[in-house]
C-alpha cells in the first residue's frame, strides 16, 4: 500500500516523532511512501525509504493529489501547520478533496495519523 506523508515546515519535528513511534507498522515491506521535496528529506534521515517529490510550494501537494485521484495512494498523512500562511493553499484544498472525492483516508493532525497508521 502506497502511504503519502507531508509535513508543513512548524509541523515536521511532530511527523519525525511520528514516524519514531511508528517504526515497526512504516517498516512494513508491503508500505511505500511517498512524500513532498522537503518531508521526504527528513523521513529518508529518519532511516525510511521514501520516494520524495517536489517540495509542497513547488507543486508536490498537487503531484500527491494527482496520485489520489489516480488511485495510486491508498492513505494521506498530512501534518498541517494551522498557525502558518502557505503560498501552495490552493493545492493543500486541492488534496483533501480529491482524499473526499475518492475516499482516501485523511490525517491532518498527529492524533488522527495515529489511529490510521494503527488501523492498517
Ligand atoms: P515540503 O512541502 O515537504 O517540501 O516542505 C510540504 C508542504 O508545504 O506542503
Amino acid at each position: 500500500m502506497e502511504i503519502a506523508i507531508i509535513a508543513h515546515d512548524g509541523k515536521k519535528a511532530e511527523m519525525v516523532q511520528f514516524l519514531n513511534e511508528h517504526s515497526d507498522i512504516l517498516h512494513q515491506k508491503n508500505i511505500n511512501l511517498v512524500s513532498t521535496g522537503t518531508t521526504g528529506e527528513k523521513v529518508a534521515k529518519s532511516g525510511f525509504s521514501v520516494t520524495a517529490l517536489l517540495s509542497g510550494p513547488l507543486g508536490g501537494d498537487a503531484q500527491i493529489a494527482a496520485r489520489v485521484a489516480e488511485g495510486k495512494c491508498d492513505m494521506v498523512l498530512f501534518f498541517r501547520d494551522p498557525l502558518d500562511k502557505h503560498p501552495h493553499e490552493p493545492d493543500i484544498l486541492m488534496l483533501m478533496r480529491l482524499c473526499d472525492v475518492h475516499n482516501v483516508p485523511l490525517a491532518t493532525n498527529p492524533a488522527t495519523a495515529d489511529l490510521l497508521i494503527k488501523s492498517i
